[in-house]
């Protein structure tokens, strides 16, 4: 789990990673035979049993810096991505964090290249509210709006949400999967645990090479202790 990928000394919310930290990381990914995909491509793989050495890669709020700094070196080292925008602030900025820096979201041209680039678009909801804090009606304009939104932009299907702030419950669950995506992007669900509740992996600027190695091994025990708990998946 990823955000922004810039140069960055204030990053009091820790979501930045620079250039330079992302390259060193992808070579890290690569050299251990690993490859980075995007979410769905990651699930498509898995249900057809050749997903092994796949690891999702995505990117939550949809930064500007996306395009410059990611894009090309996701290229470089043949890797994709799924990135969650903001429909609901094209253009705009991550004014929901409000201690700052302010930095500057995609554009509806952004998320066409990074479209046209191979990159998979989600929707990270319209304006960044927590919902399962919102009320009916607004969870479901923030779900169901969204996707219309970026597939009237992007002209694609879009199959994947991620919930913002990570915060999850089952009425969010469950309006997720009723606005027809097939997959849902959390951070720690616990018991929700699912293809509607995917855990995923903070990764930041102080993640270097054993830090990764500890990252994904401690990923699996975390997986599993779920997986033991819930009978088989
Ligand atoms: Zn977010």
């Amino acid at each position: 789990m990823y955000h922004s990928v810039d140069d960055c000394a204030d990053d009091p919310y820790n979501i930045t990673v620079t250039p330079e930290r992302l390259r060193q990381q992808l070579h890290w990914l690569r050299s251990r035979g690993l490859r980075g995909v995007s979410v769905a491509e990651l699930l498509d793989a898995r249900s057809r049993g050749v997903g092994r050495g796949l690891v999702g890669l995505t990117f939550d709020d949809g930064y500007g810096d996306f395009v410059e700094n990611a894009l090309p070196l996701l290229r470089h080292y043949e890797c994709s991505a799924t990135v969650f925008v903001l429909p609901g602030r094209l253009g705009g900025e991550n004014e929901w964090d409000v201690q700052g820096p302010r930095k500057p979201l995609l554009t509806p041209q952004g998320i066409r290249a990074a479209a046209a680039a191979g990159m998979e678009i989600g929707s990270h909801g319209l304006m960044h509210v927590d919902l399962t804090r919102a009320d009916d009606e607004e969870r479901r304009a923030e779900v169901q709006r969204s996707k219309a939104h970026i597939e009237e932009l992007t002209g694609g299907e879009v199959h994947g949400f991620c919930y913002p702030y990570g915060c999850v419950d089952r009425p969010t669950v469950e309006a997720v999967r009723r606005a027809g995506y097939r997959y849902a992007c959390a951070i720690s669900p616990g018991v929700l645990t699912g293809v509607h509740a995917l855990p995923r992996v903070f990764v930041g600027q102080r993640d270097t090479a054993w830090r990764l190695e500890l990252k994904r091994r401690m990923h699996r025990l975390r997986r599993r202790a779920w997986h033991v708990g819930e009978g088989p998946q």
